[in-house]
């Protein structure tokens, strides 16, 4: 029965591992009922009760700020046409990205920040130009 006593030794060897490792445990158990004990003494012999109205402050100014999401070039391109699939960027110097548009009237391409699409759709020139013509119709609608 050379087997059983040497699946006995181990079954033994497993007992005692396990009961060391509860033990462990338990101890643990118990300096945590310690400490939360230790600090309930503490703060009664303070007399001082958390504030409610305080901590609901400092948890409001800690909050994370909302973390606008990284822009996807097929999003940018539903909503904004002017912009060219592939040429999204990163300004490091301004945190801010950036994209190539094609401009609207000459197809020229034009670097600007993604923040920026909503308002530009031409190149330097062109938005030039269309500045002036708009000035020169505002001029004209005055002199009428
Ligand atoms: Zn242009």
């Amino acid at each position: 029965m050379k087997t059983a006593s040497k699946e006995g030794r181990l079954g033994l060897i497993k007992k005692r591992v396990k009961k060391s490792k509860a033990i462990k445990a338990n101890s643990m158990i118990l300096d945590r009922i310690r400490e939360k004990n230790a600090s309930k003494a503490k703060a009664k012999s303070n007399g001082h009760a958390p504030k409610k109205g305080k901590a609901t402050k400092t948890t409001k100014s800690e909050a994370p700020k909302f973390e606008r999401a990284r822009l996807v070039d097929k999003d940018l391109k539903k909503k904004y046409p002017q912009v060219i699939l592939g040429t999204l960027g990163y300004d490091k110097a301004h945190h801010k990205q950036t994209v190539t548009i094609a401009c609207v009237d000459c197809k020229k391409k034009r670097d600007v920040f993604t923040s920026d699409l909503f308002q530009v759709t031409r190149c330097v020139e062109c938005t030039a130009e269309r500045r002036q013509e708009r000035r020169r119709e505002a001029r004209k609608a005055r002199q009428e």
